[in-house]
Order: C-alpha cells, then structure tokens, then sequence
C-alpha cells in the first residue's frame, strides 16, 4: 500500500475512537504478544540471517525487552491512563482541575536496524497502549527482520490500526511527506535532522532518538575485574553495533596498565580467543560499515585484536592505545567493535574535553568514590548511563531513556513511552454560582489595589 493509502485509512480508523477504548488496547496489546510468541522461530531465524546473533542473545537483547513492555502496558494502562486531579488556584474559584493523557491519534514509528526489533516494537507497543494507530517503518538494512514484521503485522492487524510498512529512504520520505500526529525515530543523528525537519511542516511533535559517542570514565579505586568485564560486556555485545556502548575509555594514568592487562583477560573469557568461530559475537551489518570501522583501526595504536575478515564482515575485538581527541577514531560514533582508550591525569581538563563534544546519549563511570561520581554527574550533560555498569540502565523500565542535544529528544520505555505518544490535556471545570468581580472592569485603584494583596 502507498503512504497516503494507509494514512487515509489510519486516519478513519482513529476517528471511529476505537482505540480510544482501553479494553481495545488491552486486547491488541495481548493479541500481539501472542502473534510474537507462537512465531518466535521465525524471528530467530530471520535475525541470524541478519547478523548471526544467537537465540540466547536475541531473547536477552530484543524479545525479552518487548514482552516486558507489553507486560508493563497491559498491567498499567489503565492507570496510566486516567485522568489526574491537580489542585485548582483561587483565581478559579469555584472549580477542579484535571488533566487528561489523549493519544495523539496517526503516529509514525521509523526504527534503526542494530535492535531491529526491540527499537521497532517497544516504541508500537507504547503508541498502542496509549491509544494511537501506528505506521511502522522498520530499517531495510537488518531485511530480513523487516519482512518478517511487517508478515507478522500485517497478516493481523487491521491496516487501519496497525501497518508496517517496509523501504529505505524513498519510502520513509514519502511517509515523512504525510501529515502525522506524532512522529517517533530511532537512528543517526543525521537522520534525525531531516526527520525533524520534515515534522516542523506541521509542527509534528517528534521523540528522536539518535547515537554519539559514550564516554566511560575509569578510576584507580573501581572494581578492576567487574570494571573491565561490564565494559567488555557492553561494548563487544551486538558486534559493539549497540547506541548505548561505551564508545571510548577514559582511564586514569595511576591504573591504565593494570586495566589493559585485565581488560585483555576478560575479553578472551568472555569471548574465547578466537570469536570469529563464536555464536556470541556478532558480525557487522554491512560491506559500507565494515569498511568504515577498518578505516578507524590505526595499525599504530592496536594494543589487541585487530583482525578483519571482509567475506566474513567480521572484525575481531580491538583495543586502541595512545589515542588523543584528535585521532580520527574520536570524530564519530564508532559503532562497531573498536575501542580507543585515552589516559588522563586532570580530571577537570578531561571533563572539559567532552563537555566540548555532542552531548553523549550515555555515560559511564566506573569508581567507589561518591564524590567523583557526583562530579561527573553534575558536570556533565549525558542521556543516561550507570555508575559502575554499562547499558543496564535501558533495563529498568522506571528509567526514562532518550538523549539530549544531538543525542536525541525525548524519551520512552514503559510509562515514559506511554507519555511519549500521549497529549496532556489540561481542563478546568469551573461552578457557575461565583464570579470574583476583580476580572472585570471598572480598573480602579482600589481593585488594583486588591488583586495585587491577593496575588503578592
Ligand atoms: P539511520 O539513521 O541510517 O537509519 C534509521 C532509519 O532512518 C532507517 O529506518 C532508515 O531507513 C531511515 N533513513 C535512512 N536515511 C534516511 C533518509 N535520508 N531519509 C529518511 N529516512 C532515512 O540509522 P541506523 O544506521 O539504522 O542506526 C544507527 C544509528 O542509530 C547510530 O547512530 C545509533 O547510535 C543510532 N541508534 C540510536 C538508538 C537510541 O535508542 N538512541 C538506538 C539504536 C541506534
């Protein structure tokens, strides 16, 4: 079907104000947990055509995180959904205040391909729990995954409802060419930009999530082990293809050598010596981005791995040393198996060199000392992150996730993303047997006089 087609259709089917309904939501929300799971070996299948990611990792990374939020929804959309009393101030005596959570009505969810489902679906199950149709335009770059979402949606949903539509950047611009109430995106900064420009034509309310690079701070007092294993956790897993991954080190000078020594350990036990034969390790979506990470690997600065296979579009786990701000590796986000560590002795003069970078989507910090954890903290504008972990932050779904600044605008993941695709509509009721005489003329002194005793 065309853009405008489904649009059309999405447009009739909200104004029937089914969705608004929250049995319906309920229902739906139900229906697709159960589309998910009697099909589960079709999502496997089509995600290790995508990339060779394991059933384990696709159930820890992806399904996992989508039944949870459909979980969350169903239990707590109704309360979610009602409306809430405020307090009513004197000038609107007699009265109540109450505000109510509207969906928007026709919404656009464009997902990226690295979480192909988890970064396409947890949004749709936000946007339905808060009573929205959805058009769905999942990434053509993981395809397989793709196709088989819009099988698995359109085969059960009313397309009036619920639609996947697939395409690159022809249709995602057609869709961007029709008129929705919300537009929801996940992706690259630079997308980002002309999916916000295309929602300003009509002033569209968008969330956006997009990438950068995540600094990780590393202390001489953490944790060794548990530090070095979290960060090779976070960083090697989904092929370091994952928007939260710690992007580059910043490690202390007091504990850099010991720290590359541990880090080395824990990357062959995490990964065995050789990943390339493992089901744990992720290979690189793509020839372009596999080429691009090979293009940052400075043969100079590999302190380990290194190895490329392009047939394979496999890169091995490596580690770069005596990398400055100014190597090439330090322009953009990474994404992608390669990790550059910067030593640093002034805490002030390194806090100052990312407050100078894009604000990082995450941020992560690895110490016992409560005050160094404030410092960075405080001092630096971030997304979100963990103190002392990596990436586990997203999985508490009472943590709104989202960025700020090029990392993005807004935020989701249960409740917050029910709030995302909702319109908070503010209502006074007022009674009709007083009407305070100061709102009216005549201006004298004397009621001038009064209204400012009752405001000040
Ligand atoms: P991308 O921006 O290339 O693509 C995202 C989506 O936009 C896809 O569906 C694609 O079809 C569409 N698109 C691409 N070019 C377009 C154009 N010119 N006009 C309209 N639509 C277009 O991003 P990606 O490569 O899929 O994902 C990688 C990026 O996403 C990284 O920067 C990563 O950090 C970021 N990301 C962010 C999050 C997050 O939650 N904040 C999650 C995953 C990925």
């Amino acid at each position: 079907m065309e853009a405008k087609e489904i649009i059309n259709l999405q447009k009739d089917y909200f104004q029937s104000n089914k969705t608004k309904s929250i049995r319906f939501r309920i229902d739906e929300l139900k229906k697709f947990r159960k589309i998910l799971k009697d099909n589960e070996s079709l999502l496997y299948e089509a995600i290790d055509k995508d990339f060779g990611k394991s059933v384990y990792e696709t159930y820890e990374t992806e399904l996992s995180l989508i039944y949870h939020e459909i979980n969350t929804a169903i239990q707590k959309v109704k309360s979610w959904s009602k409306p809430r009393r405020v307090g009513t101030n004197l000038a609107n005596f007699p009265g109540k205040s109450r505000i109510y959570p509207e969906p928007y009505g026709n919404t656009l969810v464009i997902g990226a391909w690295n979480y192909p489902y988890q970064l396409t679906l947890v949004p749709v199950v936000s946007a339905i729990a808060a009573g929205n149709t959805v058009i769905v335009k999942p990434s053509e770059l993981a395809s397989n995954t793709s196709e088989v979402m819009r099988k698995l949606i359109n085969e059960n949903f009313d397309p009036g409802f619920l639609y996947v539509k697939e395409g690159g950047v022809a249709e995602t611009t057609d869709l961007l060419n029709q008129k929705f109430d919300k537009i929801f995106f996940t992706g690259s900064t630079t997308v980002g930009r002309i999916v916000y420009q295309a929602a300003a034509k009509n002033l569209t309310p968008v969330t956006l999530e997009l990438g950068g690079k995540s600094p990780t701070f590393v202390f001489p007092d953490c944790n060794l082990k548990t530090t070095a294993k979290r960060i090779v956790w976070g960083k090697f897993l989904n092929g370091g293809q994952t928007c939260v991954a710690p992007d580059y080190i910043l490690v202390h000078s007091d504990i850099k050598e010991k720290f590359l020594v541990e880090f080395k350990n824990q990357i062959v036990k995490i990964l065995g010596e050789n990943p390339k034969g493992s089901e744990a390790y992720v290979r690189i979506i793509n020839k372009a981005n596999f080429n691009r990470l090979v293009n940052l690997i400075d043969k100079d600065k590999i302190f380990y791995g290194g190895e490329t296979d392009e047939e394979k579009l496999y890169i091995s786990p490596t580690i770069l040393t005596n990398v400055s701000f100014d190597s090439k590796v330090m322009e953009d986000e990474i994404f992608g198996p390669v990790l550059p560590i910067i030593e640093f002795d002034n805490l002030d003069a390194i806090i100052q060199k990312v407050k100078e970078r894009p604000k990082p989507l995450s941020l992560y910090v690895f110490t016992k000392n409560d005050n160094l954890k404030k410092k960075i903290i405080d001092e630096i504008s971030f997304g979100g992150g963990c103190v002392n972990d990596t990436i586990m932050h997203l999985t508490n779904p009472k943590l709104p996730f989202g960025g700020v600044g090029f990392s993005g605008t807004g935020n989701y993941h249960a409740k917050a993303g029910f709030f995302a695709f909702s319109h908070m509509k503010s209502v006074l009721y007022k009674g009709t047997w007083f009407e305070p005489f100061l709102k009216y003329r005549p201006y004298t002194q004397l009621n001038l006089k009064i209204l400012k005793w009752i405001i000040e």
